[in-house]
């Protein structure tokens, strides 16, 4: 029998009452909370003066935080508000009337609910009636005044209100499909708050007392009060500013390339299988779970009709809740070169040097297959056929390596099987069954098209690809506490197995290193040795289902450092709208920025090539306060040019502000006058190459700073921080996004 916190109240004759007590002190308490349960009705139709009052109290949930202690889930104080209509009724009838109007109207004002459904409650046969759960410190406070106003009708009699406590999110929707968010009763319904349920709930306590029916103890008072524990605590492996940096950067690409289907960023440590990050967007706050944001919100009030209505929001509900990295399958594509590459190297069927020829077609089994590239690669090593992800290298690979091996190696490598993470609704994949594949489902299948995975089971396979041959196991919680915040269980690095050797290992991360630095151009990160693989599916079972036919999914890997990874992130889009959706194109860049802005702050120090640190950007200097000539020097020292604006001795203020990146070649604007600032209008920064964007944003008074690996040649910029047109302070910083617009990559 499921036992949930709440309260009982019982009526029973003195007699039984008192052999109930006697009872009570022998029998363990969840025996007595079933007994009364079970029982209560029984006692409930026997009315009597007397009731048994037995309060669970609510223990606190354990919290959840991150791997630096910050804290990502708490339990606060919240109030429950009840009434007692038993009480009501034994009043005489026109009192009993005008005590119900008055809760209704007071509670049904106060709470924020129906007149007439509060009124209902008050004719309920029973002691104990909620009307209001987890209602706020403000609104408790209002109901005690409204009793304490209505002293005459001795409300204090019929309304309750007890302490109980609230989940509360501090950080919003961060990291909202990772933790979940629990129900009414504080119950996990997803994500750790659900997988982890056992382990975050707390063990209630209880108090057991005989009143009468007004509330007040009985004479042979009667009390027994026993401690709750709180739940345990749960340490994450995710780092708040990783997983706030992959949400930030996910979001906007999301916007940018005018996503429909979401996207996932994941950052795992590749020899530890801890996931630093895990970002879905578009998600939710776990705080409102049940609110839609203001654009589905928009899709359910299009609806119909009500039962539309209330289809669609079913929908649109579970999707924000759906962890795309772990519940939902892909076809991963090119990324996927990945495993074809480490299979053959293994098993010593080809090597670096082993050469590819692509006409920009091929044929398996009568099934004719074209290369991305119309026209062919031509010939090619290993190396350059994975950088220029062709299609045709790597169905003769795959065909050298045949289905038996390749089978065996998919299990291997965990594509076969969940990863069992530590998340609830985890997707297994759908794959074609050794049984059943020819040179056909071969040739597409090694080019990663026509099964699917979760992205979770891809990166543990890339993982393993790269970190000396080991499958290892992702997981998101590293430690639990108990109530004292004792380390009770950690979490300890687990490997499946070893699918390929540390030799293989080592190529393939020569091979990503490689593919960043020739292919996958929008991927590398400046100062960093990054290794990286692009891919682009076509939703094939959608377009066949919906003749829509511009359906892709966009994504990329990269890891870091090259030679020696530590750190993997996955960036998958899906659904591009706009007019880009190659992987290398859309998702590349993120992998970039995310990187970038982590890599220093894991504590890896960036070495720049001379060619980088010219176009690193640079920190405006404080001048508010120095003379205009000290100004003058701090500015030019720091290799940034100024522009003085009016006479007089000291600098008033600055622009951009003390501490600001711009790119070198940038004006600071010094102040010497309490005058306004002047006032500039942004111009169009769009598709313009580094020198463009740099000459423009000059010409306007404005500053930049760039986003993307700006000493590649042939950037072009795809995104301003600022609109065209908008109207700005003069010397305010722009950031310019650039990439490479031609990274195909099949
Ligand atoms: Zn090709």
């Amino acid at each position: 029998m499921l036992v949930k916190p709440g309260k009982m109240m019982v009526t029973r004759s003195i007699v039984v009452m008192t052999a109930l007590i006697l009872a009570l002190s022998i029998i363990s308490g969840a025996s007595l909370v079933n007994i009364m349960i079970i029982k209560g009705e029984e006692y409930q139709s026997d009315a009597s003066e007397q009731q048994l009052y037995d309060s669970l109290i609510t223990a606190p949930r354990g919290d959840i935080y991150d791997c630096n202690m910050q804290l990502l889930a708490t339990s606060s104080a919240a109030w429950t508000v009840y009434i007692t209509p038993n009480g009501i009724k034994k009043l005489e009838s026109e009192e009993a009337e005008e005590v119900k109007k008055t809760i209704a109207e007071g509670l049904s004002e106060i709470l924020d609910l129906d007149y007439e459904t509060v009124y209902g409650y008050t004719e309920k046969n029973s002691y104990y009636v909620i009307v209001k759960k987890k209602i706020e410190k403000s609104a408790a406070d209002e109901v005690r005044q409204f009793i304490l106003d209505n002293e005459e009708l001795e409300l204090t009699k019929y309304i309750g209100i007890d302490e109980t406590t609230k989940r509360y999110y501090p950080n919003d929707s961060l990291a909202s499909v990772v933790l979940g968010f629990v129900g009414s009763d504080d119950q996990g319904l997803s994500g750790i708050e659900s997988y982890y349920d056992n382990d975050l709930t707390g063990i209630a306590g209880r108090v057991v007392a005989a009143k009468n029916a007004a509330g007040t103890n009985m004479p042979f008072s009667y009390e027994k009060v026993e401690e709750g524990t709180k739940g345990k605590s749960l340490v994450l492996t995710l780092d708040s500013y990783v997983q706030y940096t992959a949400e930030k950067y996910l979001e906007a690409a999301i916007e940018e390339n005018q996503i429909a289907e979401r996207g996932a960023a994941v950052v795992m440590n590749v020899n530890t299988g801890a996931i630093i990050a895990m970002a879905v967007k578009g998600d939710f706050d776990p705080n409102e779970p049940f609110e839609l944001s203001a654009e589905d919100q928009a899709k359910v009030d299009a609806a119909e009709t009500e039962e539309e209505k209330s289809k669609l929001e079913n929908e649109l509900l579970n999707r924000q809740w759906r962890n795309k990295a772990v519940s939902d399958t892909y076809e991963p594509g090119s990324v996927f070169k990945i495993v074809t590459a480490a299979i053959a190297l293994e098993e010593n069927l080809i090597n670096k040097n082993s050469s590819f020829y692509c006409s920009g077609v091929t044929t398996v089994a009568g099934r004719t297959y074209h290369c991305h590239k119309a026209g062919g690669h031509g010939s090619q090593n290993l190396l350059q056929a994975i950088s220029n992800s062709c299609n045709p290298a790597f169905i003769t690979i795959g065909q050298l390596v045949g289905v038996s091996t390749f089978s065996k190696y998919f299990k291997a490598f965990g594509l076969t099987e969940k990863t069992g993470i530590d998340l609830p609704g985890e997707a297994n994949s759908t794959y074609h069954k050794e049984e059943d594949m020819g040179p056909v489902e071969l040739s597409s299948s090694s080019f990663g098209q026509t099964f699917n995975v979760t992205p979770m089971q891809l990166i543990s396979a890339v993982a393993a690809s790269v970190n000396g041959g080991y499958l290892v196991q992702p997981h998101v919680v590293e430690k639990k506490l108990d109530e004292n915040g004792k380390v009770v269980e950690t979490a300890s690095t687990s490997y499946k197995r070893q699918v390929i050797s540390e030799t293989t290992s080592a190529t393939m991360r020569e091979l990503l290193q490689f593919v960043a630095e020739n292919g996958a151009k929008n991927a590398l990160v400046p100062g960093y040795d990054i290794g990286a693989k692009t891919g682009t599916s076509q939703k094939v079972s959608k377009i066949l289902a919906t003749g829509d036919d511009y359906l892709y999914i966009g994504s990329c890997v990269t890891v870091a450092p090259a030679d020696n990874p530590e750190i993997a992130v996955f960036v998958m889009l899906d659904e591009p709208k706009g007019d880009k959706y190659y992987g290398g194109t859309i998702a590349a860049p993120v992998n970039s920025q995310i990187m970038k802005d982590i890599l220093p702050y894991l504590g890896y120090e960036p070495s720049y090539t001379e060619e980088e640190l010219k176009a690193l950007s640079l920190t405006v200097p404080d001048t508010v306060g120095s003379s205009v000539e000290d100004a003058k020097n701090k500015v030019t020292s720091s290799k940034l040019e100024y522009k003085i604006v009016g006479s007089g001795e000291k600098v008033l203020r600055q622009l951009p502000e003390a501490g600001t990146k711009v790119i070198s070649g940038g004006t600071v604007i010094l102040y010497t006058e309490d005058v306004g600032n002047e006032k500039v209008t942004v111009p169009n920064l769009l598709n313009l190459s580094v020198t463009d964007v740099n000459t423009a944003a000059s010409a306007a008074g404005l500053n930049v700073e760039f986003s993307g690996n700006t000493t590649m040649g042939g950037l072009k910029s795809y995104s301003q921080s600022i609109d065209p047109g908008e109207t700005v302070d003069a010397g305010t910083v722009i950031t310019v996004y650039f990439r490479e617009d031609s990274a195909a990559d099949g």
